[in-house]
């Protein structure tokens, strides 16, 4: 028994992590269920373009309904997802979601919005992972491949050993853009930006949490928006609570702005409601201005 190995095995091995393990087998097997069952569903952040305040893209964000628990975050099922495996069949779903919202807001709006898609390492080193499928995807639904961007993370630009480096050549190629997240909080090899090809910086809501009281952060913002000027990307800053953060922001040159100022992630309705509108709409509103 544990207890004969020696009181400090005994002790490591306390209820709550007993609890833990517990509860992580229940989430996993909820999960599989979930997967089977279609819980999922997926939420739009408008990303708004601070020059004129206008919504031409939007991250896709996956929300689960589990059926006792309500919503679980996506912070606490996503590594679980990726531990078991099952983020391939998750992720397919999401940009299969995405895809489709965007060619029916193309129907009925006219309107192309870019979706970022949040893509995992996991789904990257999956063998069957092939981006030619999402290609045809889009190509079913007559989308421009630039009508979905892939938002990746530094990690993955760490590891050589999945053709990373060939596949977001072959996004390029296709014309699908890509998104470096969380910017500043994971490696950050300066080096990264040169070997990439990537179209935006997502600058971590982490240093736009404190724009306004803290100098550092301001700096900071400041010589990313720069440099990644210089080397041709454009940025987006992640996390953008108040009407002076954006203005820190706007001053300093950024692209994008994302976050509860603007919206929080809505179901698509409510985006629809809030951000497209139809030609009849838009000219009812000019006859009546
Ligand atoms: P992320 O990709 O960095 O997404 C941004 C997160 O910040 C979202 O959390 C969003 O709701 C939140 N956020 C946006 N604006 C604000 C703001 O002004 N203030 C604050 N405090 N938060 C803001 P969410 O939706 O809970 O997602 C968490 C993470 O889960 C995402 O971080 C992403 O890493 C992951 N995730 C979500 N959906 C997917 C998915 O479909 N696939 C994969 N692989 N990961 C996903
Ligand atoms: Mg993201
Ligand atoms: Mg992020
Ligand atoms: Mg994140």
């Amino acid at each position: 028994a544990a207890k004969d190995q020696g009181r400090n095995r005994f002790h490591y091995f306390t209820p709550s992590m007993q609890e833990e393990a517990r509860y992580r087998m229940v989430l996993i097997r909820d999960l599989r269920k979930a997967v089977k069952q279609q819980e999922f569903e997926v939420y739009y952040q408008p990303i708004i373009d601070l020059t004129n305040e206008q919504v031409y893209k939007a991250e896709a964000l996956i929300r689960w309904h589990h059926p006792e628990r309500g919503l679980v975050s996506p912070a606490e099922f996503i590594p679980i997802a990726e531990d078991t495996g099952l983020i391939i069949d998750i992720g397919n779903w999401v940009f299969e979601q995405a895809a489709m919202q965007s060619a029916a807001w193309r129907e009925k709006f006219g309107v192309e919005i870019q979706i970022s898609i949040n893509k995992s390492p996991i789904q990257f080193r999956d063998e069957g992972d092939s981006f030619e499928n999402w290609i045809i995807k889009l190509q079913e639904l007559n989308l421009a491949s630039n009508g979905i961007c892939v938002e990746i993370t530094e990690g993955l630009l760490l590891d050589a050993s999945m053709g990373v480096s060939e596949k977001l050549l072959a996004y390029r190629d296709a014309g699908i853009q890509v998104s470096l997240d969380d910017f500043g909080t994971g490696y950050s090899s300066l080096a990264y930006l040169k070997k990439f090809d990537i179209d935006y910086l997502k600058i971590d809501q982490s240093f736009t949490r404190n724009l306004e009281s803290d100098p550092n952060d301001a700096t900071l913002c400041e010589a990313i928006i720069v440099m990644a000027h210089k080397l041709g990307m454009k940025v987006i800053a992640e996390g953008v609570e108040t009407k002076e953060q954006q203005q820190i922001l706007s001053a300093a040159g950024c692209n994008y702005g994302q976050g509860y100022l603007f919206s929080k992630p809505v179901p698509y309705a409510e985006f629809e409601a809030k951000y497209l509108k139809t030609s009849e709409q838009r000219q009812h509103d000019k006859a009546t201005s």
